[in-house]
This record gives structure tokens, sequence and C-alpha cells, in this order.
């Protein structure tokens, strides 16, 4: 069941710290057909309709040679969820887990993550399949999905460490 930001049995709230500014700014909006939370994908398909990311200025430059990965990782900013629950209960049923045991929008900082296929790339606008969020959600960010990614950075120490650490 979706939850529209009530309160469940057995769920959990606590008083959260007043919000500090981490210093995000919205690099775009994501267009999408869904504009309740009752109707978004629990989690984006790959195969899912295709959705528009449009992103702001200043930041379409930073999209250069996006075009080159199939796939991308997208964050995005839950911006109607709550923030305040600890244990939550995703069935409604009385039965409750913590809040980073689940992928519920529901969380301190509602960041949502999803890999996408990348459709086109058209000026300042993406398209792309495999979202599951509503319709002018702000963006966060977007990076190549790490499996297709190589640095081009050179090596450095860390590269190369195994075992455990402290
Ligand atoms: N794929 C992301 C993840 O795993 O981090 C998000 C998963 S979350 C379970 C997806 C659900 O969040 C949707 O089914 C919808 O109920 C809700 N949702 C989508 N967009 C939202 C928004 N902008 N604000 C609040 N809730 C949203």
């Amino acid at each position: 069941m979706v939850r529209l930001n009530e309160i469940r049995a057995g769920e959990v709230a606590v008083e959260p710290p007043a919000p500090t500014d981490a210093g995000l700014v919205f690099i775009g909006r994501i267009r999408t057909p869904w504009s309740s939370r009752l109707d978004c994908p629990r989690q984006g398909r790959i195969d899912g309709p295709t959705c528009r990311i449009e992103i702001f200025q200043p930041w379409v430059p930073a999209l250069a040679g996006i075009q080159a990965f199939g796939r991308l990782e997208v964050l995005y900013w839950l911006h109607e969820s709550r923030r305040d629950l600890v244990r939550q209960s995703p069935a409604n049923d009385g039965t409750t887990r913590g809040t980073f045991a689940l992928r519920s929008p529901v969380r301190p900082n509602p960041i949502g993550t999803s890999l996408v296929g990348l459709v086109a790339v058209d000026g300042a606008t993406l398209l792309v399949r495999g979202l599951d969020c509503l319709d002018g959600t702000p963006l966060i960010d977007l990076k190549p999905d790490r499996s297709l990614f190589t640095p081009l950075a050179p090596p450095q120490p860390g590269d190369f460490e195994v075992g455990d650490a402290v």
C-alpha cells in the first residue's frame, strides 16, 4: 500500500532535528506520466514508460559525453515524502522494519535512485526509461552506471588496497 503521509499501526515517528542546508541544488526536473504517488511504480523498470529529464541552466554543458552511456544512475529528491519515521510498515499490517532496511521514499533525506536506460539526448533534455517518481520530482544528480564506467583519472593507492579495514 502506498502511503500519503499517514502513520500506520506499529510505526514509529521521531522529532527530527531542524533541517540544515546541505547545500543541495536541484539541477533539473523529471517529467513522468505519474501525478499521484498511488500510481507510480514502486521501482522503475527498464522497459517502463519513457520519461523526460529536463536539465536547468547553468548545468546543461555538464551533459557533454553522457550519450556514450546506455545506462545512467539518477538521483532525485522525493519531495512529497515525510521524513520522520524510523520504523515503517510497508504492508500496513502492524509489522515494521527500520527505515534503513527499506527502499521506502520515507527517510530522513528522501533521496531516490534509479538505474535507467538512456534512450536519447536532445539538447537539455534526456529521454530515459526506468523511473518511478512523480511528475515534477526535483533532480539531484546524474552519473554513468558504475558498471559501464572506467575512471579516466590515474589510479591512486587506495585502488590497490584489499583486506580488512579497522
Ligand atoms: N527507486 C527509488 C529508490 O529505490 O531509491 C525510489 C523507490 S520509492 C519506493 C518509489 C515510490 O516513491 C513511488 O512508488 C511513489 O509512491 C513514491 N514517490 C515517487 N515520487 C515521489 C515524490 N516526488 N515524493 C514522494 N514520494 C514519491
